[in-house]
C-alpha cells in the first residue's frame, strides 16, 4: 500500500521538475509538472514520444481543469460532473499558462480527473496539474502494472504501486473545441452514451497525435473471424469459440472485464514467447468499440 510520506515524496519530485510513474484507473501514467515545459520534455525524452502528439493534463478539481482553459462551455460542464472522476477526457482550448511541450503544439488541451485515490492525492499534494502519458516506450504496450513499469524504466524514476489498474485501457478522449463535439480515440465510456448529452458528429477526425499510435506486443497480433489460425506456436484469446492452439484463452464477456484483462493478457503472453497472438474479433458494437480500437491497433 501506499504512504502517506511516499505521496509527500512523489510530489515533492513533481514540484522540482521530476517525473513520477502513478496509478490511474485507465493505465499507469508517466507524470510531470504540467506547467513546467522542462518537466514535460523529460517525459518526451524518457518515452521517446514524438513531439508531436500530445499530453493529458490530469487534474483533481473542476476549478484546476477551469484555470487551464479559455472555455469552459455547458457540455464540458455536464460531462465532467457526470463521469469525473472517470476515463474521459476533454479537449478545450487552452490558458498560455499551458506549455506548447504539453499539447505538441495545438491551441487545445486535453483534461481529465482520473478515478484513483492515489492519483487524485499526488495531484492534491503537488497543487499542480500533472501532465501524463502512458508509462511506456513509444508504441510499446501501455502498462497496467507496477512491474510492467518497472519492466520499461528500471529504476530510473519513482513508482507508485497501487495495483493492477481497473479499467485496463486509455481514456476516451472527445473534442469539445470545435463547433461540434468529436469522439477522438474511443474508451470504455462508448460513444452512444457520450452522444445522449454532446451528439458527437459520428467518425474520428484525425488529430495529431493519432496517426502514428500503437499499443503493440512484441509478438505478432492477428484478428481471426473464422476458425483459421496462425500457422507456429499460437496463443489464441477467445470470448465465443475456443479453437485448438498452443495456448486457448477464454477471455471475459464485457467489454469492461475484457479491457481489464487486455494489456495484463498481451504482456504475459509476450513473456512467454510464441510465435503469433490471435484474437477472436470482439463484436463491432458501440460498448466495445474502445476494446476493438486497441485491438486492431495492436495488429498494424
Ligand atoms: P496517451 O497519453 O498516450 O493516452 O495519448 C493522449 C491522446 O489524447 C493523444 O494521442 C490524443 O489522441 C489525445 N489528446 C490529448 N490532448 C489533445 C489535444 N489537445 N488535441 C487533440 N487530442 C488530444
Ligand atoms: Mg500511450
Amino acid at each position: 500500500m501506499i504512504t502517506p510520506d511516499q505521496i509527500a515524496l512523489a510530489a515533492r519530485a513533481i514540484r522540482e521538475g521530476g517525473l513520477v510513474a502513478f496509478p490511474t484507473e485507465t493505465v499507469y501514467g508517466l507524470g510531470a509538472n504540467a506547467l513546467d515545459a522542462s518537466a514535460v520534455r523529460r517525459i518526451f525524452r524518457l518515452k521517446g514520444r514524438p513531439s508531436t502528439s500530445p499530453l493529458i493534463v490530469h487534474v483533481d478539481t473542476i476549478d484546476m481543469a477551469r484555470s487551464l482553459v479559455a472555455a469552459w462551455p455547458a457540455a464540458a460542464d455536464e460531462l465532467a460532473r457526470r463521469h469525473w472522476p472517470g476515463p474521459l477526457t476533454l479537449v478545450l482550448p487552452k490558458q498560455p499558462v499551458v506549455p506548447g511541450e504539453v499539447t505538441a503544439g495545438l491551441d487545445t488541451v486535453g483534461i481529465r480527473m482520473p478515478a484513483h485515490p492515489v492519483a487524485l492525492d499526488l495531484i492534491r499534494a503537488a497543487g499542480l496539474p500533472i501532465a501524463a502519458p502512458s508509462a511506456n516506450r513509444f508504441t510499446q504496450l501501455s502498462p497496467t502494472t507496477a512491474a510492467h513499469v518497472r519492466d520499461a524504466f528500471g529504476d530510473s524514476i519513482p513508482i507508485l504501486d497501487g495495483g493492477p489498474t481497473q479499467v485496463g485501457i486509455e481514456s476516451t478522449v472527445l473534442s469539445l473545441a470545435g463547433d461540434e463535439p468529436v469522439l477522438l480515440r474511443p474508451g470504455i465510456i462508448p460513444f452512444a452514451e457520450l452522444r445522449r448529452i454532446t451528439e458527437p458528429t459520428a467518425g474520428a477526425h484525425p488529430s495529431p497525435g493519432m496517426h502514428e499510435r500503437h499499443y503493440s506486443p512484441r509478438t505478432p497480433l492477428a484478428i481471426v473471424d473464422g476458425d483459421l489460425l496462425p500457422a507456429g506456436r499460437v496463443a489464441y484469446l477467445y470470448i465465443r469459440r475456443p479453437l485448438h492452439a498452443a495456448r486457448v484463452i477464454p477471455m471475459p464477456a464485457t467489454p469492461e472485464g475484457y479491457a481489464a484483462a487486455l494489456y495484463s493478457t498481451l504482456h504475459q503472453l509476450d513473456r512467454e514467447g510464441f510465435d503469433s497472438i490471435a484474437v477472436e474479433r470482439v463484436p463491432a458494437t458501440a460498448p466495445w468499440a474502445g476494446v476493438a480500437d486497441r485491438i486492431e491497433r495492436a495488429a498494424k
